[in-house]
């Protein structure tokens, strides 16, 4: 943007017939700050010097040494010169159109005969020119010159008024991992790296005659008309910018929703095409996903599910089931507690798994009020179950990864606890390895506040990570529960029931109890029972069911105990 706003305007006055060049000196009066050539040489050296202050060039096309038609030329083959709005006065009416055609923007016809005509055209000039540099301030991302998102949206709106029969292109492109380059190598090579993706994707729009954008971060847009071979693209990008640090090969990701569909809104074309990048986020080999009818229809299921969500909650439509675990080391398999597992009960698409809704609520920041509403109704059960049978029976429930994050959990979980009259002992908190392999201090630090609150802890999923061994060495831990993936086989492989073997030693030598998940029949329940695993969960003994059908099984326990004092 010029520097002289709310100053005196600079305009020079190019003309080499020195009534001329009064005439209009006097017209445009004191307003303005004039500078004057009365050749082209002295033209282009003038422009150059004050390429950073010039307004306006008043621009006689026939003169000594240079004429107009080549100082346009050169002005619009320079970046910064061609910003300069230039005006041609002349007396020839048909050299307009050639004019224009090379960027002056305006025509003052020789004679002078109608100052107030000049005046008016000279400052209109002037004003639009500087409200596109105040435009492009903001229209164009700071670093790297292209349109910010907000406006690169509103250009592939404006570009499919002008071009509406033209099948186009909606491209979302990420590079992988600049948040690393960022941290090993400074932010300044991370910049290089966003500098040289932008230029690149210039290039490829202004080839294809399309719009180059930058969403956020590390975010790039592209809208161009349909090409049928978009892996070209991807590599012209990673060929440009994969050398730039040395020893580490820098890769991206694309997306493509091919052949937009026109009748809905830019904003949704992007996310689609968003949706298809995301979706090979984390895969180095596959880089480039196209939007398809399967995404689609996946993306409308999603949606439905995050959608309602709220409301199926407030209508009772989540439902907790409870699978039981047994202490198998005494005389007879005795109930010792339960495990809390949620199902959909949803209107459409029938009694969905966790697997459904789990990993995207965790993914749209919706899991927490999901978690919190099971951890409430788990804990009201188990207080009914108290009062009804006299029983006391401990229920644990999940803690996502993403919980362990929240401010306060341990006042959280706490205060659900004496809402519904029972006490920590009776909620055990199933938190799962993975939680220590992304964030350890976070997780240790919430282990240790939940359990001064005196919730038991079980690891779940243990064996799944990397970090198994670390963790149990960094907090105390009340049980470990080993993934069904180890169990599967114990029954068909001694090597695999020697890693189980190795893994009880492990918990016995830290002072955890152990419970073997995916106990499917006898076989393996026995092997386990050998080994001195202390409680089993599993389709051996029941699959997870309604509390209603879980009752079935307290009251055989209470009637076994019963007997035994009998
Ligand atoms: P998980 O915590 O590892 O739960 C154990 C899963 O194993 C459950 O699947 C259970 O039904 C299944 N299972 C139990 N015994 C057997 C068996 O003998 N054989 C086989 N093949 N499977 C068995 P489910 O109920 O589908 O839950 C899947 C996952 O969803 C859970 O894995 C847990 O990570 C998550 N989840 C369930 N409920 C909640 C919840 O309320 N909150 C959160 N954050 N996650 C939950
Ligand atoms: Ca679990
Ligand atoms: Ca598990």
């Amino acid at each position: 943007m010029k520097e002289n706003l709310g100053i005196k305007r600079q305009v020079l006055i190019v003309e080499d017939e020195r009534i001329n060049m009064l005439i209009l000196g006097k017209i445009l009066g004191d307003e303005y700050e004039k500078l004057h050539a009365e050749d082209g040489e002295q033209a282009m050296k003038l422009i150059r010097e004050n390429a950073d202050t010039l307004s306006l060039v008043l621009l006689d096309l026939i003169l000594p040494r240079m004429d107009g038609y080549k100082i346009l030329d050169i002005m619009q083959s320079d970046n910064a010169l061609k910003q300069i709005p230039v005006i041609v006065c002349t007396s020839e009416i048909n050299s307009e159109a050639r004019c224009l055609q090379m960027g002056a923007v305006d025509f003052i016809a020789k004679p002078y005969i109608h100052p107030e005509v000049i005046r008016a055209r000279v400052k209109r000039t002037i004003e639009l020119s500087e409200g596109i540099d105040l435009i492009r301030a903001t229209e164009n991302d700071s670093l790297t010159g292209l349109y910010n998102y907000e406006y690169f949206l509103k250009y592939s709106a404006l570009r499919d008024q002008y071009y509406s029969d033209e099948d186009m292109d909606a491209i979302v492109i990420n590079i992988n991992k600049l948040h690393s380059i960022n941290e090993f190598h400074g932010r300044e090579m991370g910049n290089r790296v966003i500098l040289c993706t932008a230029r690149c994707i210039r290039g490829i729009a202004e080839f294809y005659h399309g719009i180059a954008g930058r969403g956020s971060g590390d975010e790039f847009l592209m809208y161009i008309p349909h090409e049928r071979r978009p892996r070209a693209i991807l590599k012209i990008i990673e060929d440009n910018i994969t050398e730039i640090v040395a020893d580490t090969k820098i890769t991206i990701r694309m997306g493509v929703y091919p052949k937009v569909d026109k009748t809905i809104k830019a904003e949704d074309r992007f996310d689609r095409a968003r949706h298809a990048c995301n979706s090979v986020r984390g895969n180095f080999n596959v880089r480039l996903a196209i939007y398809d009818k399967e995404m689609n229809e996946k993306e409308i299921y999603q949606d439905s599910l995050v959608n309602s969500m709220e409301k199926a909650m407030e209508s009772g439509r989540f439902v907790v089931f409870y699978q039981p675990k047994y202490a198998i080391q005494g005389d007879r398999n005795v109930l010792y507690s339960a495990e809390a597992l949620i199902r959909w009960d949803h209107p459409d698409y029938g009694l969905l798994s966790p697997a459904a809704f789990i990993p995207l609520f965790e993914k749209q920041g919706l899991i927490h009020k999901l978690d919190h509403y099971v951890w409430n109704e788990v804990a009201r059960q188990v207080g009914e179950w108290m009062i009804r049978y006299d029983f006391k029976l401990p229920v644990s429930v999940n803690v996502s990864r993403v919980d362990m994050v929240a401010p306060d959990l341990d006042d959280e979980i706490y205060s659900l606890v004496e809402k519904n009259w029972i006490t920590p002992d009776l909620l055990h908190l199933e938190i799962t390895e993975s939680a220590y392999t992304s964030n350890a201090d976070q997780m240790v630090e919430t282990v240790q506040e939940l359990r001064d609150r005196g919730f038991e802890i079980e690891i779940d999923d243990f064996g799944t990570g990397y970090s198994a061994l670390n963790m149990i060495s960094s907090m105390p831990i009340d049980v470990i529960k080993l993934d069904m993936s180890f169990i599967k086989r114990i029954h068909l492989s001694d090597k695999e029931m020697h890693l189980v073997k190795l893994m009880l030693d492990m918990a016995s030598f830290v002072n955890a109890r152990v419970v073997a998940e995916g106990v499917e029949n006898r076989e393996q329940y026995e092997l386990l029972k050998n080994a001195g695993c202390d409680m089993i969960q599993g389709y051996y003994f029941s699959r997870p069911c309604p509390a209603c059908e879980f009752e079935k099984l307290i009251e055989k326990e209470i009637s076994c105990r019963h007997a035994a004092i009998a």
